[in-house]
Order: C-alpha cells, then structure tokens, then sequence
C-alpha cells in the first residue's frame, strides 16, 4: 500500500523562491549550476529528515517529483 494512502508521504514537483523563481525537477534536475545543485541539496536535505526520498535517480516513476517518505531509514535515492 503507498505511504500516501495513509499520508505518510507527500510528493514535490517544484519549488517557488521568495525571488518568484520557479524551480522545476521536470525542467531542472539534471542541470548544471545552481538550479540543477539546489535539487541535489534538497534531495540529501530531506535525506535527515525523512525515512525514503526518492527522486529521478530511483526510476521514471518519479522522473517529475521528489516523493518523501516516513517508512525506512535513509532510503535516498
Ligand atoms: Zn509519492
């Protein structure tokens, strides 16, 4: 069963500076520079805080969002 279903998760697909730069892991992830290193750092951020994170590196499922989890323990992919 998805952690969602009993909300223990939640998914981002983006991010909106106070600046009103959007930053979009459809758009970014990948990139070089700033916008690519501010998905990365987010990713091993959440890493701490959450059981699961998982990203476009874990499977084309999750090519668009960051899905952070309560289950496990630093699963981070
Ligand atoms: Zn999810």
């Amino acid at each position: 069963m998805s952690e969602h279903a009993t909300a223990e998760a939640l998914d981002v697909a983006a991010f909106r500076l106070a600046d009103g730069q959007q930053i979009a892991l459809q758009e970014h992830w990948g990139e070089e520079g700033e916008r690519g290193d501010f998905l990365r750092e987010v990713r091993d951020g959440a890493c701490d805080l959450f059981g699961n994170v998982l990203g476009p590196d874990y499977n084309a499922a999750h090519a668009d969002h960051f899905h952070f989890g309560m289950r496990g323990y630093r699963l981070c992919r």
